[in-house]
């Protein structure tokens, strides 16, 4: 992983995870049959990644400019806090979700690929980008998994935020039967 400025200080702060879905919860391969989108392939890693950022206490978004019964699905067993989807401009979603939240740009982490990614990227408190973002999101973002998108980098991006809020160890405690620090729920 590499972070730069802020990033750490700013992870501290950080209430909600925002994700995009093609490239970077998937591999960015969308398998086509003839009633639209038949196939997607997600990261389980990725799925208990999101699910232990939802036991520390975390919001977390889906905004997505395409459209799938698949994308619906893979968020219910997930519980995303919200999901987006056909949004053509990420930006009116992302206002939704600070409005509907209070929520400030530093209290919000955004993990994207490519270039429609760019402004949440930038406004977001902690932009961030998967290992194998195009070379303009990969610059501008505060943190670069080494994992690619759909094969990891979501569960990185999460675990340095947990472990920058001091989260992580309490959480994987609960696996192996340590008492749970308060606030930390199982
Ligand atoms: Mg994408």
């Amino acid at each position: 992983m590499k972070t730069k400025n802020a990033a750490s200080t700013i992870a501290k702060k950080i209430k909600m995870i925002i994700f995009d879905v093609d490239g970077t919860l998937t591999n960015g391969r969308i398998f086509m049959g003839p009633e639209g989108e038949a196939m997607k392939a997600f990261s389980a890693r990725d799925g208990m990644g999101i699910a232990m950022a939802h036991k520390a206490g975390l919001k977390s978004a889906i905004i997505t400019g395409r459209s799938s019964r698949i994308m619906s699905r893979r968020a219910d067993e997930l519980k995303f806090t919200a999901v987006y989807q056909g949004c053509i401009d990420k930006r009116g979603a992302y206002e939704e979700l600070k409005l509907k939240f209070s929520l400030k740009d530093d209290e919000i982490a955004y993990v994207g690929d490519d270039i429609n990614d760019i402004p949440l990227i930038m406004q977001a408190g902690l932009g961030c980008a998967v290992g194998d973002a195009v070379p303009e999101v990969r610059e501008l973002a505060q943190v670069v998994a080494d994992a690619q998108g759909g094969n990891g980098a979501v569960r990185e991006i999460i675990e340095f935020i947990l472990k920058e809020q001091g989260k992580w160890d309490s959480l994987v405690g609960t696996f192996i039967g340590k008492k749970p620090v308060d606030g930390v729920g199982q």
